[in-house]
């Protein structure tokens, strides 16, 4: 079917995102355009912004609206212990349980031997340079438990060991292939609280 330019190319937009087919895109297209202007205003707005307005902390990686986030700059966070996530919405699930106080490091990926994705591919180099120039006692290391967290886990461990850090990982409350940004509280508490050593 053909629609005039301006639908067909924001069909074609909403069909990027992620699980939206072009039946699911053509559907937001004409209900978008059935929407209050000042309410598509406020959508085009905030969609800028969220791109335009954050970075990547250059400490930790996770979302910034300065250089740093929130989180490093906060002076009573515990600075002995790094929680490695694989992304930004991991530490929103754990910030919500309000039982960790320590800080975070955001991978942006997982290593994936199967997809060939190494060490070099993740945010983890700098991870290390922390650990060279901070004084951290305890890395937990909190990757999903698929097969591609494991092997960047297993990966961490074996690069951190030699160097006298304790190596701990969330304990095995969460089912296996489970993602951690969706795990309920209890569940994410008690992971935590119970992680073992690697
Ligand atoms: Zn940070």
């Amino acid at each position: 079917m053909l629609y005039p330019t301006p639908i067909a190319k924001l069909i074609e937009s909403y069909s990027k995102l992620p699980g939206i087919g072009i039946k699911t895109a053509t559907r937001l297209a004409f209900y978008t355009i059935g929407m209050e202007e000042d309410v598509v205003n406020e959508f085009a707005k905030n969609l800028l912004a969220a791109k335009r307005d954050l970075a990547y902390c250059q400490i930790c990686g996770n979302l910034a609206e300065e250089e740093t986030c929130a989180i490093c700059q906060d002076q009573t966070r515990d600075v002995s212990t790094i929680l490695v996530v694989e992304d930004s919405r991991d530490v929103s699930a754990m910030e919500n349980i309000q039982e960790y106080h320590g800080l975070y490091h955001v991978l942006h990926g997982l290593i994936s031997p199967m997809n060939g994705v190494g060490p070099d591919d993740i945010n983890l180099k700098s991870l290390l340079t922390r650990l060279m120039e901070n004084e951290v006692t305890e890395v937990i290391i909190a990757t999903n438990a698929t097969a591609d967290g494991e092997a960047t886990s297993m990966y961490i461990s074996r690069v951190l060991k030699p160097a006298g850090i304790k190596v701990t990982r969330l304990a095995r409350g969460l089912a296996v292939g489970s993602d951690i940004e969706y795990a309920d509280e209890v569940t994410l508490l008690r992971a935590i609280e119970n992680r073992t050593e690697l």
